[in-house]
C-alpha cells in the first residue's frame, strides 16, 4: 500500500469494489526491470493490465508491447507506441487480423505450428517470426499448460520451415509458467532452447533473438524471491548457455510491472455461518470471481487481505464474492483467517491486484458493473 493509494481511497471515498493503481509503482517496476536486465528489452504483456494510462506511461518510458490481439495492437498505437514496438505474440490468430496487423506495420509474430506459420506466410510475407516452445512450468503458481508452444524437436523443423515459406526465422520464446517462483527454471529452459540454435546453426539458419517471456512475480500471501534473485538468476544462465554469443533477448513481464501497483477495495455484504456446529464463517465480499478475481480459480494466486481490525484476535474463513454462482467462492481450502472483529459494512483491502483482474472481470454477470478502476 503506497502513500498515495492511502490518501486517494481516505480522500475520495470511491465506491466500492474498485481497483487503485499507483503509476510510480508501474514506472519504478519498469526502472528496476531494466536496470536489473539491462541486456534485455521489455516487451510489457499487455494482458495483465491494457488501461490506457498503463500503456501511455510505458510508451513514453521507450517500453515496447507484448501482444494478443489486433484490439490490444490498435490500444498500444494509440496510447504512442510505435508498430516497430509491438510483438503479436499470441499463436492463435486469425489470418485477417494478422494482416491487419501487418499493414499496421507489425512486424513481429508468434507461433508455435506450421497451420499458423502458413497463416504468417500468406498474411505477414518476410516477417521476422519466433517459435513458441513448451515448459512444463513446474514452479508456477499460475502454470500455462501445454496451450502454448510445441516441443523442441517440432520448434526446429518449423524454423526450417518459415525459411521456405519466405519468412525471417528470428527467434525462439518460452514462458515458465507465471508467478514463477523456482529460479532453476529460466536455466532449463535457457539450455533447452540454446540447442535448437546450435542446431538451426548447423543447418544454416542463425537464429538472432531469445524471448524469455514472463514469470516474474508480485506479492501474493506466500513469499517469494527478490527480483534481484530473479536477474541474477536469467544473467548467469544466458552467460552459460550462450556466452559470446548472446542473442538479442526481451523479457514480457506482465504481473511483475503491475501486480504490486494495485490494491482492489472491496466491502463485506454478508457474514454468516451455515449450521450451529459451524466454527467457521462465511465472509461474503462485494467482489468474486466474476468481478476481477477470476485467479482465485483453483485457489491458486492467495492474495493479501487487510481489513480495519488486523491484529486482533482471528477465525478462519471461508471468502466467497457476491454473484448468485456456487462457483463464485474465492477461498475454501486455502485456511483464511480474518480478525472475529470483522463487520458487515467493513472494508477490505485486497493487495497486489493490479495484474489480471479489471481485465479479467465480467461485463454484467448478475448485473453487476465491471470492476471499476482507478490510474493515480
Ligand atoms: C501472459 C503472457 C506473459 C506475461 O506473463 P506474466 O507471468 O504475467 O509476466 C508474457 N508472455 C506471453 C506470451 C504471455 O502470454
Amino acid at each position: 500500500m503506497t502513500d498515495k493509494i492511502r490518501r486517494f481511497l481516505r480522500d475520495q471515498q470511491p465506491a466500492t469494489p474498485c481497483l487503485v493503481v499507483d503509476l510510480d509503482v508501474v514506472g519504478e517496476n519498469y526502472d528496476r526491470l531494466h536496470r536489473l536486465l539491462p541486456r534485455a528489452e521489455i516487451y510489457y504483456a499487455v494482458k495483465a493490465n491494457p488501461a490506457v494510462p498503463v500503456v501511455r506511461l510505458l510508451a513514453e518510458k521507450g517500453s515496447c508491447f507484448d501482444t494478443a490481439s489486433i484490439h490490444e495492437i490498435d490500444l498500444c498505437l494509440s496510447a504512442g507506441a510505435p508498430a516497430e514496438r509491438l510483438s503479436f505474440g499470441n499463436t492463435i490468430k486469425k489470418q485477417s487480423d494478422i494482416a491487419a496487423a501487418f499493414a499496421r506495420g507489425v512486424d513481429l509474430f508468434a507461433f508455435d505450428s506450421r497451420a499458423e506459420l502458413e497463416k504468417l506466410a500468406a498474411a505477414a510475407p518476410g516477417s521476422r517470426v519466433f517459435c513458441r516452445v513448451l515448459m512444463d512450468c513446474a514452479g508456477a503458481e499460475w502454470p500455462l499448460n501445454r496451450k502454448f508452444g510445441c516441443e523442441l524437436e517440432m520448434a526446429r523443423d518449423l524454423m526450417l520451415q518459415a525459411r521456405d515459406l519466405g519468412l525471417d526465422p528470428y527467434g525462439l520464446s518460452f514462458h515458465v509458467g507465471s508467478q514463477q517462483t523456482d529460479l532453476e527454471q529460466w536455466d532449463i529452459a535457457i539450455g533447452r532452447t540454446m540447442m535448437v540454435f546450435t542446431q538451426l546453426n548447423e543447418a544454416g539458419i542463425e537464429l538472432r533473438m531469445l524471448n524469455l517471456g514472463g514469470g516474474f512475480p508480485a506479492q501474493y500471501r506466500r513469499d517469494i524471491p527478490a527480483l534481484e534473485a530473479y536477474a541474477d538468476a536469467i544473467n548467469r544462465a544466458v552467460e552459460r548457455h550462450f556466452g559470446n554469443r548472446m542473442p538479442r533477448l526481451i523479457i514480457e513481464p506482465g504481473r511483475g510491472m503491475t501486480g504490486d501497483a494495485g490494491i482492489i477495495q472491496s466491502e463485506v455484504v454478508l457474514i454468516s455461518e451455515k449450521g450451529y456446529q459451524e466454527n467457521r464463517r462465511w465472509v461474503f465480499l462485494d467482489i468474486g470471481k466474476f468481478g476481477g478475481l477470476a485467479e482465485t480459480m483453483d485457489e491458486s494466486i492467495q492474495y493479501r487481505i487487510r481489513t480495519p481490525h488486523d491484529g486482533g484476535e482471528t477465525g478462519a474463513v471461508v471468502l466467497a464474492g457476491p454473484t448468485c454462482d456456487s462457483a463464485d467462492v474465492l477461498y475454501d481450502k486455502a485456511d483464511y483467517k480474518l480478525p472475529t472483529a470483522l463487520r458487515i459494512g467493513d472494508k477490505v483491502e485486497i493487495h497486489a491486484t493490479g495484474a489480471y483482474t479489471t481485465s479479467y472481470s465480467a461485463v454484467g454477470f448478475n448485473g453487476f458493473p465491471p470492476l471499476a478502476e482507478h490510474y493515480i
